[in-house]
């Protein structure tokens, strides 16, 4: 009975005096250390011209298991260059599977490191528009004006 107790405290001791066995994070303070495979929010890609890389094929939809993507694609009159005219992706549902990411054929779908989504508003959509910016915002890029 008495050696279990030993070399529990034992233990317990070492850890508590070895400061490379565990860090408290002072989360909100500081941002966490994130690990490098870490998904967060799937975010919509951009080509160098600044438009979407995102050719609205719509196979992420399909792979998502969440069903959380809704695609509807268009064309460009003047330059037959095909993009989503409505991308939404409701983040309240998305379980950070990465298969869109997988599915997708232009690599137009990366799932980064956001992951800071709770909000008061009743609706977690991110349109187009908002999961651009994120990469735009990552590459100090300005959106449409
Ligand atoms: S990460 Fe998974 S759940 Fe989220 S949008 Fe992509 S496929 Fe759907
Ligand atoms: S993000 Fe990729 S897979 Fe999804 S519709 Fe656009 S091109 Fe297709």
């Amino acid at each position: 009975m008495i050696i279990p107790l030993i070399k529990g405290l034992s233990l317990t001791l070492k850890r508590f005096l070895n400061p490379w066995t565990c860090e408290t994070e002072a989360y909100p303070e500081k941002k966490p250390h994130l690990a490098q495979r870490f998904r967060g929010l799937p975010e919509l890609q951009i080509e160098e011209d600044g438009k979407e890389k995102c050719v609205a094929c719509g196979l992420c939809a399909k792979a998502c298991p969440s069903n959380c993507i809704t695609v509807e694609g268009a064309e460009d009159e003047e330059t037959n260059r095909r993009y989503p005219e409505v991308y939404e992706l409701n983040a309240f549902r998305c379980i950070f599977c990465g298969f869109c990411e997988e599915a997708c054929p232009v690599s137009a779908v990366i799932l980064k490191d956001t992951f800071e989504l709770s909000t008061y508003k009743e609706t977690g959509i991110f349109d187009k528009e908002k999961l651009l910016d994120l990469t735009r915002k990552r590459k100090g890029l300005k959106g449409p004006s």
